[in-house]
């Protein structure tokens, strides 16, 4: 039995890279030194895992940006509008393609960036045109076989899989498809294994996630062809073929067929799938058990695992069978080790929590603990396995029968306000006697760096807490007097009392905990450090009143009450694996709907609930979409469902895809929708030919991305386009999301525009 790992953060445990990438972007440090830190964290990760006795290792699993990104450079599939540039060195051409290049007129825009199946890590779109010739311009995963073997270690290369390559694309034009590229492609993809065998490899890891998506046939068949094809040219070679995110589902027989050496599934996802395979893995086949897993923080279960373990070992034998991370433990915070801070993690918290480098040892001890062959240090870890997982269960942090009583006792009538939107539409008309196209905007004002600094300061115990909220009480009164002073409608109070717009609920919500170190890469150089949801979550005390209130009482004008959203709560979080996210999620919406009625009992008028990541959450296949819908959109209406009809419910959304979900999101039936849409210049309008929007909607009128001022006239075309599809009365403007990247300049300008665009509407629509 064999121990394989997929993939290893390379961030570096303090984000090393980032600093250095950004240090270099900066121009503050050379080439060679960036290339430095890159080796150290390679020879880190490798050392740490050899220590902990992983037998495959792989290379190549690191990135300087992107793992796409890396492919697409390595076959030279470098979009044309970077040719003006192509003198600049490689390592530059590389991070300018990912970050777009702005000097002496020239422009020219990145390459887009998307997210990887349903994780938070993004990485960036390939682009195709039609019959796209390819070639090997840098071989990076022989670079990094031959680095790993200067250095003392035998490694697996990492690729990533020819048709899963494709599928991540873009076409570019027209009349033609990208999988129809695989001929193009497959003869500098067989180029690349040639070097890798030439070099000595032995064994070759090949990432096809695709696999538990759904297919077309041309897909299918790309698969057949491709990976016949790779084993005839290289029939010694030992192949391992990944699939993780999910089951193989129809495509089983498909995967187990592919004449590959080793097949690796997704047993943390999909755990049910091990039966099947086990009966249909063709003789002489591997299998490698994606048991430990990559995209969360939690222990293992080392007695549940074993059960699975020896499942496979004893329809398949112990050689035949392989134990490993679910997918690359990319998605995992390193080290656990360095969160030492007791008052940050508790130590009973923390015992039942495993980082990257945790999870390694996890590995080698379920393959000692499956062949009998534990040592005393194995011996002890399986017994603090056990506790630990047993306190889980019962720990008194966790389990809150009060709030698991509360979520059974939730009832249809929860999740729907007292009326329909109709009559809602005209009780809250009369309370609020809006204008047409009545104004507002997302939530956010500038952070700027005083008042980052001022959080900062406070947080060192520098600021004293008086003098802090004396601070933001000014910057909240001058938020106000602007939009007062600018004509806005419906006001905001600017959200500067807020880091983050979970970590700030997570804070004030029971069954939260924080991570000092605990980094997760999202994208480029950008991390995250998701708080995590340990236990049945409650409100304690009221989280955004007071601040509310305070903004409420400086003007006549309807300030917003601002929430996040139980969906984006929950998929920005490290969710706990031991409930249905379901639950959990309406543990949260439980909370925000208490929120949501206190302050409408300190008389707040129009309250949003802002859910952004809620298309995120949505599942890999499409079958499963409803599903999901059915208790996301339920957990946003149990939040908002508290309130009289004459209390105005906003939401919020923003950069995803929103086309194909627009009924689910009418079923949110929000009072008003604020919705990005200036970007793609109304594009989501199109679906309102065929589907009537029912509610309020305030389609984004400006990109908030760009210092960029946006004039009235285009804020009026996009809004004319608007009117076309959408009853006059349901209009809102506003901006395209929140403004706390932005400048107070422009944010000044743009929004005054944004108000004259809307008198000016106001001036033609109302005669
Ligand atoms: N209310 C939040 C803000 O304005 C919304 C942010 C978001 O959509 N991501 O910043
Ligand atoms: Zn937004």
């Amino acid at each position: 039995m064999k121990t394989n790992l997929l993939g290893y953060p390379r961030i570096g445990e303090k984000r090393e890279l980032k600093k250095a990438s950004e240090a270099f972007w900066a121009g503050k440090i050379s080439e060679k030194e960036l290339f430095d830190m890159a080796n150290t964290i390679r020879i880190h990760n490798w050392n740490l895992q050899k220590e902990a006795g992983i037998d495959l290792l792989p290379s190549n699993d690191f990135s300087f940006y992107d793992q796409v990104l890396d492919f697409s450079f390595s076959v030279d599939a470098i979009p044309s509008r970077f040719t003006p540039i192509n003198q600049l060195s490689d390592m530059e051409l590389y991070f300018t393609l990912a970050r777009g290049y702005q000097k002496n007129d020239i422009d020219i825009t990145a390459v887009e960036m998307t997210k990887w199946f349903d994780t938070n890590y993004h990485y960036l779109v390939p682009e195709f045109t039609k019959n796209q010739s390819f070639s090997l311009r840098y071989n990076k995963a022989l670079a990094e076989y031959k680095f790993a073997k200067a250095n003392g270690f035998e490694t697996k290369p990492v690729l990533l899989g020819l048709v899963t390559y494709l599928l991540l694309g873009k076409e570019k034009e027209e009349g033609f498809h990208r999988i129809e590229l695989v001929e193009n492609l497959l003869p500098v993809y067989k180029q690349i294994v040639q070097s890798l065998v030439d070099a000595g490899a032995k064994t070759i890891q090949i990432d096809e996630p695709y696999l538990v998506l759904d297919l077309s046939d041309k897909e299918k068949e790309a698969y057949n062809q491709v990976y016949s094809s790779l084993k005839q040219a290289f029939p010694i070679t030992e192949f391992i073929l990944t699939t993780y995110f999910g089951a193989l589902e129809n495509n089983i027989d498909l995967a187990l067929n592919l004449p590959l050496d080793i097949l690796h599934i997704d047993l943390v996802r999909a755990e049910n799938q091990l039966d099947e395979v086990l009966t249909k893995l063709p003789k002489g086949k591997k299998l490698s058990l994606g048991i430990v897993d990559g995209r969360n923080v939690w222990i293992n279960d080392f007695e549940k695992s074993v059960a699975l373990i020896k499942k496979a070992q004893k329809v398949l034998g112990n050689d035949q069978v392989l134990i490993a991370s679910s997918c690359s433990l990319l998605h995992s915070p390193c080290n656990l080790e360095r969160e030492n801070n007791e008052k940050v993690l508790t130590p009973e918290i923390k015992q039942w929590l495993a980082f990257a480098k945790q999870k390694l040892s996890e590995i080698t001890t379920l393959k000692a603990l499956a062949s009998n062959s534990l040592t005393d240090a194995g011996r002890q870890a399986v017994i603090q396995n056990k506790i630990a997982n047993d306190n889980r269960k019962t720990s008194k942090l966790i389990h809150d029968e009060v709030v698991k009583a509360r979520v059974n006792a939730i009832t249809e009538k929860d999740a729907h306000r007292k009326s329909k939107f109709a009559e809602r539409q005209t009780i809250q008309q009369n309370v609020l006697k809006l204008p047409l196209f009545p104004t507002t905007t997302i939530g956010s004002f500038p952070q700027t760096q005083e008042v980052r600094g001022w959080r900062a300061n406070f947080n060192k115990g520098i600021l004293p807490l008086e003098e802090y909220e004396t601070l933001l009480k000014k910057e909240i009164e001058e938020s106000i007097r602007f939009q007062e002073d600018a004509g806005i409608d419906v006001l905001v109070h600017g959200e500067f009392e807020r880091n983050d717009m979970v970590e700030y609920f997570g804070e004030q919500l029971k069954g939260y905990t924080f991570t000092k170190f605990g980094w997760v890469q999202s994208y480029g150089s950008r991390c995250v450090k998701p708080p995590i949801i340990y236990g049945d979550v409650s409100r304690p005390n009221a989280m955004t009143v007071r601040w509310s209130k305070f903004a409420q009482s400086l003007t006549s004008l309807p300030v917003k009450g601002m929430l996040t959203g139980p969906v984006t709560i929950l998929q920005w979080s490290f969710v706990r694996d031991d409930q249905p996210r379901s639950v959990t999620c309406m543990q949260i919406a439980l909370a925000i709907r208490d929120e949501v009625v206190d302050l409408e009992k300190a008389d707040i008028k129009i309250i949003q609930i802002d859910e952004p990541a809620v298309r995120e959450g949505l599942p890999l296949r499409r079958k499963d979409w409803q599903a999901y819908y059915y208790w996301a959109i339920r957990a946003f209406r149990i939040s908002a469902s508290g309130v009289e009809n004459s209390t105005q419910i906003h939401t919020h959304m923003c950069y995803s895809e929103f086309n194909d979900m627009i009924e689910a999101i009418a079923d949110m039936d929000a009072d008003v929708i604020t919705i990005e849409c200036s970007r793609s210049q109304m594009e989501l309008l199109d679906v309102f030919a065929n589907f009537k929007y029912p509610n309020e909607i305030g389609p984004g009128v400006y990109d908030i991305h760009s210092p960029r001022v946006p004039s009235v006239e285009e804020m009026s075309f996009l809004m004319e386009k608007a009117i076309n599809v959408i009853p006059k009365r349901n209009l809102w403007i506003n901006p395209d999301c929140g403004l706390k990247t932005r400048h107070w300049k422009e944010t000044k300008k743009a929004l005054v525009a944004m108000v004259k665009t809307a008198k000016d509407l106001r001036k033609k629509y109302n005669a």
